[in-house]
Order: C-alpha cells, then structure tokens, then sequence
C-alpha cells in the first residue's frame, strides 16, 4: 500500500462524524476516502443510545432497516422506580418523529452499519488500521492531503481536494494543520465506569451485600 494515493476528498478517522461524512459523500458520487487508526470499530465506552432525531435521519437515508436488524433494544420512556414509586424521567412518545423511541445499540456495531452502507458504493474507500500522521501541503502552504501511515508501518500520501480531520477531540492531525477547537463543551462532568453483574442476579441482591 506504499503507492501514493489520489481521492476527491479523505477523512481521517471513522468514528460517527467521519463515516456518516464519507457515507454522505459516497452517495453525491465524490470519491471518499476515510482512514481508521483502529482495525475496528470495537471500543468500550463509545456511547449506545440511538436518538430519535439520528434515527430520522437513518430512515431519510433509507437505512432504518439495516439498522433494526442489527441487536437492539428500544425505550419509549426512562423511569425510575424507587420505594414504590415510580418517576418517568423522559418521555418520547409525544416526538415528531417516526420512531418514537430512544434505540440502545453498542456504536461499534452502528459504525459497522454505517460502514457496511457506505461499502456498498464502489468510490467509498475505508483504510483501517492506518493511522493519519500529519497534512500534506503544496509550496504555496496550501493543505493538499495528508500522510498516513499503513497497517505494515510503510508511510503513504494521500492527496485529496479536500482533507477533513474528523478523529476526535485529541486530533493530532488538526494540532498539525494549526487549528484551535473552539470549547462548547457543557460545564459538566460524567464519570463513566463498569459494575460487574452475574446473570441472574437482582440489583436488589447487590444492595443487601449478598455476594
Ligand atoms: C462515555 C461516553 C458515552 C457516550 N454516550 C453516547 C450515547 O449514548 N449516544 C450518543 O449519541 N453519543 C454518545 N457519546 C458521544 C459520542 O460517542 C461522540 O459524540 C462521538 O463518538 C463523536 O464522534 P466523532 O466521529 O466526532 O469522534 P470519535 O468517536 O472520537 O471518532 C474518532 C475516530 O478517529 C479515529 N482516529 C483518531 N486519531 C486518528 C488518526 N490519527 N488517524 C486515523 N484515525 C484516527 C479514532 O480511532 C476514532 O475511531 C458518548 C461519549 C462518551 C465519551
């Protein structure tokens, strides 16, 4: 793979962003070419809540039906139940949209859904496990592609018309290209962490420290 490349545009990383990106592109006919540091998309803690307004969009791309086939489970509303009584947190049932439902599905396997659409046009090129080292740029210091470096370690260029960096909030690439994200972040934090749980077991169990 240590041929130089030549596509419309390139994209680097194929998270949400970048895929649905190349996906969108590949449909217009522009030859797309995105590359994925990862060989794939399996990571733990990637978020699975499939919200209905991105579901909207699936059926406007006509891709509900791949998406539904995939395990799934859906959630019309969130509620809690404590001492008896029982407080519904959020309600989808009144939304404007068609599916009224919030759809739980690991990313891993919605970006393979994403992924396995947009393959199915013959310009969509996915690179995996190759990883985008810095942009490419011509005399007049114009960005014109980007360096990358392949699944066996052999660097390789790609030159695009248009490079989009789309590989996350610690871009290397974009520190590269000279850009400063703008911080819109909310003021919170969110401590994400993993209990582990038997089958079987209540969480009832759980509390009365039976272990
Ligand atoms: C704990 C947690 C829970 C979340 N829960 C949800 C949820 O339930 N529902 C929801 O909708 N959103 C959720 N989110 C948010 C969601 O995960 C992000 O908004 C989304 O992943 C951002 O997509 P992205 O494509 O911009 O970036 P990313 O998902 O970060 O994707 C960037 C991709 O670029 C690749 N990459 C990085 N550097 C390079 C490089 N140099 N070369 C090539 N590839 C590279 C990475 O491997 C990655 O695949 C959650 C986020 C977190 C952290």
């Amino acid at each position: 793979m240590n041929t130089p490349i030549r596509t419309d545009c390139v994209v680097v990383g194929g998270g949400p962003a970048g895929l649905m990106l190349g996906l969108l592109l590949a449909r217009q006919g522009v030859d797309v070419t995105v590359v994925e540091k990862h060989a794939d998309f399996l990571r733990d803690f990637r978020g699975d809540t499939i919200h209905p307004s991105t579901q909207e969009l699936l059926i406007e791309l006509g891709l509900l039906d791949d998406l539904l086939r995939r395990p799934h489970s859906d959630m019309a509303r969130v509620q809690v139940s404590w001492h008896g009584t029982t407080v519904t947190l959020a309600d989808f049932s009144h939304l404007p949209t068609q599916r009224k439902v919030m759809t739980f599905m690991p990313q891993w396997d919605f970006l393979d859904m994403i992924a396995d659409a947009a393959m199915r046009f013959p310009n969509f090129h996915l690179l995996r496990s190759t990883r985008g080292e810095k942009v490419l740029r011509d005399a007049g210091d114009r960005i014109i592609g980007i360096a990358v470096v392949s699944p066996d370690g052999t660097p390789v260029e790609i030159s695009a018309h248009l490079v989009v960096d789309a590989s996350g909030r610690d871009s290397d690439v974009r520190a590269d290209a000279g850009l400063e994200p703008i911080r819109v972040a909310a003021a919170m934090d969110v401590l994400w962490f993993r209990l582990p749980k038997q089958p079987g077991r209540s969480i009832r169990s759980y509390r009365r420290g039976r272990e």
